[in-house]
């Protein structure tokens, strides 16, 4: 099977800024993407809180990035993942185009539109139902549209449309908007823009193309009609997550769980940007997770694989895991190299503080501990505080 370093997956912001970061670190990265790199900002028409740049297309945005990226090298592939697998302890990536073994994998795969759900949403995609204003909001040239949703996506993409619609309806079910307060303001001073609050879609109707919508008004409870042509709905994403849902801890709605490090529940496998479990899923916090994943991923590599190496794999080993933040344990360290060269003994320091998941593996808890290990098996253990007690425990 392919054996690759670090495999990212998806090529939006999150992947793209991993992809810089880890091949700038010298790993060797492969990055899969089932479309075009560039993610979901690649469907909007205007970014103005990227820093640095006050105003950009996404397509724009988009490609500066994936041109970023290519400048070093990573290999891109065309490839759909399946399923993400830990077989043996050594993880796979699965995809529509084979298998690829990893060292690290970091999931940048992001999220996707949700659905409404009501009556007639599926039967009119593609004929009147849309979630994407810039791909096709010039079909609508003079005709009256409705956006459904009421953050920032519905309240930008609805001021979007104004170029080509004659009106614009903001469906939303509370009585305001969650969006933020400048796109709102720019949103309500536009005279193509109409709000209509407190109200939910019940069912979209029409011929061959969608021709009204049926409201309902959730504090009246009157049902009414809209006449509209197109119905742009933006009410919130959910995360490609699918494939490795049943491996890696989610939250409720399969947003996967990750630390500040952007460890996720299994060794090795890291998450960034939209896909994560996160307070802001934007184009700025993707780019930040996809850096700090792919140096966690490559401090993953080249320490705990290497550890993992010169610990467990050797027939036996003797090891002293210590904490290089306690001064008292450093200068044991020093003394114990002097002492384990006069004697000619190979002893491996860890650094335990450094290395939690080691120690976590190996059931260490205190510091400093002596071990003995057998191909990677405890044969005994110990707590000493200097170079005699290790001489004992080693009985030398
Ligand atoms: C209409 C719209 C307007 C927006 N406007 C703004 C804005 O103005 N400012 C802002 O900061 N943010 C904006 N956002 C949000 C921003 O686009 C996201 O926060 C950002 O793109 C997240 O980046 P990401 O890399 O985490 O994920 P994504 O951009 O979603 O990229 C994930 C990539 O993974 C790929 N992928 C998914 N599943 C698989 C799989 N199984 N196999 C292979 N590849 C896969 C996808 O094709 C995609 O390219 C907007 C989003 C939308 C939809």
């Amino acid at each position: 099977m392919e054996r690759r370093e670090l495999v990212i997956l998806g090529a939006g912001p999150a992947g793209l800024t991993a992809a810089i970061y880890g091949r700038r670190a010298g790993l060797d990265v492969l990055i899969i993407e089932r479309g075009m790199p560039g993610g979901q900002i690649t469907i909007t028409d205007e970014i103005e809180n990227w820093p640095g740049v006050q105003h950009a297309s996404g397509q724009e945005l988009a490609d500066s990035f994936r041109r970023h990226a290519e400048k070093f090298s990573p290999e891109f592939r065309d490839a759909t993942v399946t399923s993400l697998e830990v077989r043996d302890g050594r993880k796979v990536v699965v995809t529509d185009k084979g298998e690829v073994e990893a060292e690290a994998v970091i999931i940048a795969t992001g999220a996707n539109f949700k659905r409404l759900g009501c009556p007639g949403e599926a039967e009119y995609t593609g004929r009147g139902v849309s979630y994407c204003a810039v791909c096709d909001g010039a079909f609508f040239e003079g005709e009256e549209v409705a956006v459904i949703g009421g953050g920032n996506t519905a309240v930008e993409e609805a001021c979007y449309l104004t170029q080509f619609a004659s009106k614009v309806y903001i469906v939303h079910r509370r009585d305001s908007f969650r969006a933020d307060k400048v796109p709102v303001e720019r949103a309500m001073s536009n005279p193509k823009i109409v709000p209509i609050f407190d109200s939910v879609v019940e069912a979209i109707e029409g011929g061959d193309m969608v021709e009204r919508l049926v409201l309902w008004n959730v504090k009246t409870q009157e049902v009414s009609t809209l006449p509209v042509s197109g119905v742009f709905i933006f009410v919130g994403t959910a995360p490609n997550s699918g494939f490795a849902s049943s491996l890696v801890e989610t939250s409720p709605g399969g947003w996967i769980k990750t630390n500040s490090r952007m460890e996720t529940s299994v060794e090795g496998i890291f998450a960034a940007g939209d896909v994560r479990d996160t307070f802001l899923r934007q184009v700025v916090t993707a780019a930040g997770d996809g850096a700090v994943a792919a140096m966690s991923a490559y401090s993953y590599i080249t320490e705990q694989l290497h550890l993992q190496k010169i610990l467990l794999e050797p027939p036996r080993v003797n090891a002293l895991f210590y904490s290089s933040i306690d001064q008292e344990q450093v200068r044991l360290v020093g003394r114990v190299e002097e002492w384990a060269s006069s004697k000619n003994v190979q002893v491996t320091l860890v650094d335990g503080y450094r290395n939690l998941r080691m120690m976590e593996k190996l059931g260490v808890r205190e510091l400093p501990t002596a071990m003995v290990l057998k191909e990677g098996r405890e044969v005994s253990r110990a707590s000493v505080t200097s170079e005699e007690d290790l001489g004992l425990f080693l009985e030398l």
